[in-house]
Formats: structure tokens, C-alpha cells, sequence
């Protein structure tokens, strides 16, 4: 039997934010791989269907372990939240082919898309996202912070949209503090900042503030944080950015 390996992303919450390919990917599988409470995500489909759940913090062990798997002949769905290519699992299977077993370069693998959290979060607030725009994770368990200071410097230069994943933890809760202290430097104190928590999802809250205003102790690992533009501002109770750089 060959074997194949299928990466998806279960959207940011609600059922039917996850996309049809994805929901058929989930149903072909004979293996499902992913971080524990993302697995959770997806309903039983089949009694036959193995669930391997680890750690979140094992990307690489999991992706090798769903090449693995998929090698040996299995129908393998890697599991992540919001899109599969965002900060999440996809990079992570390529970065374990590229270190691996060189069979595992012609296996089949497929990416879906899926909805990621930045979208989602835009939704619920109106279209911050209108104009030219960006996104940062600020964990720096990957990269230094002095990468995420370049990087926030020169969104903050280009007058980008501003995204951040990963906005905070447990174990980071002073970064977004001096990301923002970072930002006042650069750009305005009106400008819009808005804090999303679970958005795409029946518990979706939003907080919106402006930089001068913002705290960052209102974000958490379930919070997606947007930082406007020049341009972006409010229209009724909706945030957006228009298209056009022109002021009317
Ligand atoms: N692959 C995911 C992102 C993983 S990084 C995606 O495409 O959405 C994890 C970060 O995503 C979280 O710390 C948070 O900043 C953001 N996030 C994920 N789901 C979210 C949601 N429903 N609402 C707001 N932010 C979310």
C-alpha cells in the first residue's frame, strides 16, 4: 500500500470555519498526528482511525513520526490549528524532510489551506486588513528577540498592518509589553490596536484600544493582536483600513 501524508489546519474554532478539502483529507485518514488539544478539534470520524497525541512542543519529533508513518504505508493527516502553514506544523514536515531520510522525498505530501487566526480575527472586527499588511510571531523560541525588534521596526517603517501570533505565554508575558513600547517610538499614539481572543469561535472578545492606551496584559496565548496602520481607522463600531493610501 503507498502511503501519504495530508497537512491541514482545523480553521480558528468553529466547526464550519474548517474547509470541505480539509474535512475530506480528515476522513480518508488512517492516522492522525497532533498536538493534543488540537486533535480535540476533530470529531470522531472513525472507530478505526489511530490518534497519536503529543506535546506541543515536539513539532519535529511529530513530524518525523507522521513521515514515518506515512513511509510505512499509512494515510497520514498532520493536525494543526488555523492554517497548517502559519507558525504550525507544514514547515515543520518539510524542515524534517529536509534533515531525514531522503525516500521521504518522494512521498506524497499535500498542504491544505485553512483558515488562519489573522483572518478570522480581522472577521470579527471589520477589515483592519483592507490595506498592505503583515504578520509577526512573538515567540522567540525560534528566533532571537532582537530579530522580532528588527522586524516590528521595519513593519512600523513601512507603515504595514501589523499582526501578532503568539502575542504572549505563560513563559513570555513581558514581550508585548516592549513590542509595544517598541511601536510608540515609531508610530502614532491614536493609532488603532485591537486584541481578538478566540476569534471564530462562539466565545470570540474583542478588546479595541489604541497604542497610546494599550495593555498588553489583556493578551493571552488565545489572542491575536492587530496594530493599525496610518490609515486604519473606525467606521460605526468597525475597524478598517481602506485600500487606498489617499486620505478622502
Ligand atoms: N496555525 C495557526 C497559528 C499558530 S500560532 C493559525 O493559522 O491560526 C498560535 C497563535 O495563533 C496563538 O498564540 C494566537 O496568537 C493565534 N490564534 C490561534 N487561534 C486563534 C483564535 N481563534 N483567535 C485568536 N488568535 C488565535
Amino acid at each position: 500500500m503507498t502511503g501519504s501524508l495530508v497537512v491541514v489546519g482545523t480553521g480558528p474554532g468553529k466547526a464550519d470555519l474548517m474547509t470541505p478539502a480539509t474535512r475530506a483529507a480528515l476522513n480518508r485518514a488512517t492516522d492522525l498526528v497532533g498536538y493534543g488539544p488540537y486533535l480535540d478539534r476533530v470529531p470522531a470520524i472513525r472507530a478505526d482511525q489511530c490518534r497519536h497525541a503529543s506535546d506541543n512542543r515536539v513539532e519535529l519529533d511529530r513530524a518525523r513520526h507522521a513521515l514515518e508513518l506515512a513511509a510505512a504505508g499509512r494515510q497520514v493527516v498532520v493536525v494543526s490549528g488555523g492554517d497548517p502553514g502559519v507558525f504550525a506544523m507544514a514547515a515543520a514536515v518539510f524542515e524534517a524532510v529536509e534533515a531525514g531520510d531522503p525516500a521521504w522525498r518522494t512521498l506524497d505530501i499535500k498542504v491544505e489551506p485553512g483558515v488562519t487566526a489573522m483572518l478570522a480575527a480581522a472577521a470579527e472586527v471589520g477589515a483592519p486588513l483592507g490595506g498592505d499588511f503583515c504578520a509577526i510571531s512573538l515567540s522567540d523560541n525560534l528566533k532571537g528577540w532582537t530579530t522580532i525588534e528588527r522586524r516590528l521596526a521595519a513593519a512600523a517603517e513601512g507603515d504595514f498592518v501589523i499582526a501578532l501570533y503568539n502575542p504572549a505565554s505563560k513563559a513570555r508575558p513581558h514581550q508585548l509589553g516592549q513590542a509595544f513600547d517598541l511601536l510608540r517610538k515609531l508610530k502614532d499614539a491614536a493609532t488603532p490596536v485591537l486584541f481578538v481572543r478566540a476569534a471564530g469561535t462562539a466565545e470570540a472578545k474583542v478588546v479595541a484600544t489604541t497604542l497610546g492606551a494599550a495593555d498588553a496584559s489583556v493578551a493571552d496565548m488565545r489572542t491575536l493582536v492587530i496594530i493599525g496602520a496610518s490609515t486604519t481607522r473606525q467606521v460605526g463600531r468597525w475597524i478598517y483600513t481602506p485600500r487606498s493610501e489617499r486620505r478622502t
